[in-house]
């Protein structure tokens, strides 16, 4: 599957906010963005000119970048955002937050959404017994996660969850177990993602 390789601290700088993406190295002195808290490239410091598209294109990038997904993808979690009942902008972020790879950074089983997406595809997961090694599923209330049983990851899957101070009221983890479930699908007050969404959905509403 295909997916953003550019450096991800310059994605950060970027978009002027951290947007978590390395794991440990964001919560440390590290960051690039606590380091160099301007954008990359050569005119990085140059005063650029704010229009109300580029205000909607950045907000789109972030969005993109935070979820780690590529611009086609995102443009199909749009499309079905706005085929759905509701609120569009809430529909987008719903669907975003319900991707398997980002559930196991909400539940603490990750420490971002590359590692994730590299446990999910190499199978070290499962879903109501199950393995799932695809990691834009997307889970359903009820739902039951659990490290599978030959996994060779769990020493890494345990570091991660060292870091994780709280996990969302929609969901349930035990980190001794390495099991979770999905209690219900999520609020948009629940949804902690630097993103006022109804830039992107006035974006493509175009
Ligand atoms: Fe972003 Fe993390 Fe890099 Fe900081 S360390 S700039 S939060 S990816």
């Amino acid at each position: 599957m295909a997916r953003d390789t550019g450096a991800q601290c310059k994605q950060c700088r970027r978009e002027g906010e951290k947007l978590y993406l390395k794991g440990a190295r964001c919560f440390s002195d590290k960051c690039g963005v606590d380091r160099r808290s301007y954008p990359p490239g050569q005119h990085g410091l140059t005063r650029q000119k704010q229009s109300e598209y580029r205000l909607q294109l950045r907000e789109k990038q972030k969005a993109r970048r935070f979820y780690q997904i590529l611009e086609k993808q995102f443009r199909t979690y749009y499309d079905t955002a706005s085929r759905q009942q509701g609120v569009t902008g809430d529909n987008l972020l719903r669907l975003l937050e319900r991707r398997f790879d980002n559930v196991l950074v909400r539940l603490g089983f990750a420490a971002s959404r590359r590692q994730a997406r590299q446990l999910i595809r190499h199978g070290h997961w499962t879903i109501n017994g199950r393995r799932v090694d695809i990691p834009s599923f997307q889970v359903r209330e009820g739902d039951v996660i659990a490290v599978s049983d030959k996994s060779s990851a769990k020493d890494i899957i345990k570091e991660a969850t060292e870091m994780t101070a709280a996990v969302p009221a929609w969901l349930q983890a035990d980190h001794d177990a390495l099991t979770a479930q999905i209690l219900r699908l999520p609020e948009r007050g629940e949804i902690a993602t630097p993103v006022q969404e109804q830039l992107i959905v006035e974006l493509y509403s175009k």
